[in-house]
């Protein structure tokens, strides 16, 4: 029973089979690049370059590790090659993710830019700015984080009170972020800012900029979290000028520019791999017994699955231009629940009796992931707020 789970959970980082899903990408490539990314994740797990974790796609924040992914064309895959991607397909980048978040790979530095603010430029920035912006993200030297949230503006963020005012050469922005994921480690910040007073549509008026963050009048203050790292932040905004090549999309237009990236921010792998490692730990130790513990784990195998082909399929409508929304909800409602149960099915395998699992790794794994859970359900949006979304997508609510 043990080795039939054991083989069926490394299927998920193996298998490239995906059943209903219009296959542009021959599975001979799929396969290549999985055993390429593998190749080069066990050379630097050899050389020591990172220590597995969970959640590395937010905790796990190195530099030159991100650098070597950009040298080996891993960054911006599928964008064109014009502006320095790789041309690649959304299922290359899929599986060159899902190897990464399996492993625990520290991809935190690049993962905003790589994410969502290199296909919005893609489809609403200027060309001067994708020509700027795009090589140097693929490449793994800039780095840009997602300035939407503010002290009183998560869930309604429409309700964003960070203001700029236009000048004779751009804007001039004042206000606060909060919650900025590694804004004290990047170059510039996406900010979504109120441009005009909303006028009876409280999504009107709103605009997206870039702000690069060494510009007067830009202050970043690393926030502390449980684990005494300092992963996000408070950023503040006093008259802070931005000239109007920065701007991304029409003005007053940033709303539709927000909805996009979240639709690529909700929908990926990390939305239900942040505690795989954890799962694998547990997995590969092998002394993990008794009905219970082995129910669990098949469980969690088969709904870790049935995520990825959810996931695959979001992609595939990205890819398309089609609506994702809905789909992109339930990832990441379903995904961030897996996620935490993964921790309750290891903390309860590791409390029980003579073939306990307390091996290797996994205590530190188990206390790290723990410690991270409840930002799971929060960022991005909360689960509550995706159910609503989702039951509005399934015609059950109208506003
Ligand atoms: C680890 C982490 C990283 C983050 N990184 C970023 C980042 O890089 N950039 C960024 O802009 N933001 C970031 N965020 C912020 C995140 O997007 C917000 O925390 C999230 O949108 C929720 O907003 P809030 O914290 O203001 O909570 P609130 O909106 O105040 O919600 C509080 C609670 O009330 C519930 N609630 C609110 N409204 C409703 C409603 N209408 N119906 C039912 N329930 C409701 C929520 O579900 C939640 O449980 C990050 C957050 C975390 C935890």
């Amino acid at each position: 029973m043990m080795r039939m789970i054991s083989s069926y959970t490394s299927r998920l980082t193996i298998g490239s089979r995906h059943e209903g899903l219009q296959m542009t990408t021959p599975e001979a490539t799929i396969a290549e690049v999985r055993t390429d990314v593998r190749r080069f994740l066990a050379e630097e797990l050899a050389a020591a370059s990172f220590r597995p974790t969970c959640d590395s796609w937010i905790q796990g924040h190195s530099v030159a590790f991100s650098r070597k992914l950009g040298d080996r064309g891993w960054l911006g895959m599928t964008w064109p090659q014009r502006y320095g991607g790789g041309g690649h397909s959304a299922r290359e980048r899929f599986t060159v993710i899902e190897e990464l978040l399996a492993a625990g790979a520290p991809v935190a530095a690049h993962w905003i830019a790589d994410r969502q603010t290199g296909p919005l430029l893609l489809r609403a920035g200027t060309e001067q700015q994708k020509r700027t912006f795009l090589p140097a993200i693929a490449r793994g030297r800039l780095f840009i984080a997602a300035g939407m949230s503010e002290p009183d503006s998560g869930s309604d963020l429409a309700s964003v009170r960070t203001r700029a005012v236009p000048t004779a050469t751009g804007w001039r922005v004042s206000g606060r972020k909060v919650w900025t994921s590694h804004a004290h480690r990047s170059h510039y910040l996406l900010a979504l800012v109120r441009t005009a007073a909303p006028d009876g549509d409280r999504h009107a008026g709103l605009s997206q900029m870039l702000i690069k963050l060494d510009s007067p009048g830009v202050a970043v203050r690393p926030i502390e979290v449980m684990t005494g790292e300092s992963h996000f932040t408070e950023v503040t905004l006093d008259d802070v000028d931005v000239p109007n090549g920065m701007v991304v999309g029409r003005v007053g237009d940033g709303w539709r520019g927000v909805m996009s990236e979240l639709a690529h921010e909700r929908s990926g792998p990390e939305r239900y791999l942040s505690t795989f490692p954890l799962l694998a730990e547990l997995v590969s130790g092998g002394t993990v017994d008794g009905e219970t513990a082995l129910a669990d784990i098949g469980s969690a195998t088969a709904r870790l699955w049935a995520l990825r082909s959810l996931s695959l399929r979001v992609q595939d409508l990205l890819e398309r231009g089609s609506p994702t929304d809905t789909a992109a909800a339930l990832v990441k409602d379903l995904g961030t629940r897996l996620e935490g149960d993964i921790i309750n099915i290891t903390r309860r395998a590791s409390q029980r009796g003579p073939g306990r699992a307390d091996h290797g790794a996994l205590p530190g794994l188990l206390r790290a992931a723990q410690l991270a859970a409840p930002s799971f359900t929060l960022r991005g949006g909360t689960n509550e707020i995706l159910r609503g979304l989702v039951a509005r997508g399934l015609g059950a609510r109208d506003a």
